[in-house]
């Protein structure tokens, strides 16, 4: 079996693998984010429909085909700082690290914003600080 990349030490097929297969509706935002992060660990290309179907359609659409499929970044964990649900939205503040093309580690940290539509949690928003 093969450890989830979202950190949470579980399998990859009791995880984020269902969600990212859309199969199964992520219940939190927690969720969300860890699939999300998954889905870009993994080579987002691979999982870009889950990240496409994500994204609320409110949202302005930062991200283009050529990020998604952006394999060049090497993404080696997920740390979730806090995650707060209110009612039909939610905030998590999560880092992510990894190497880029040049091998140079990076950290994203970022407080992601979502809203439950339908039952299923979309990506609003993030707000980034690079550090
Ligand atoms: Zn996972």
């Amino acid at each position: 079996m093969t450890k989830c990349p979202c950190c949470s030490g579980k399998d990859f097929a009791d995880c984020c693998q269902p969600h990212l297969l859309l199969k199964v509706k992520p219940l939190s935002a927690r969720a969300m984010v860890r699939a999300r992060y998954c889905a870009y660990a993994l080579g987002a290309g691979t999982y870009r429909d889950f990240l496409v179907r994500t994204w609320h359609p409110g949202t302005p659409q930062k991200v283009n085909a050529a990020d998604l499929t952006n394999d060049n970044l090497q993404w080696t964990g997920l740390e979730i700082i806090s995650a707060e649900q209110k009612g039909e939205g939610a905030r998590v503040e999560f880092k992510a690290t990894f190497n880029d093309s040049a091998g140079k580690l990076h950290t994203h940290h970022e407080i992601s914003l979502f809203r439950r539509e339908q039952g299923v949690w979309l990506y609003v928003d993030g707000r980034v600080s690079e550090s």
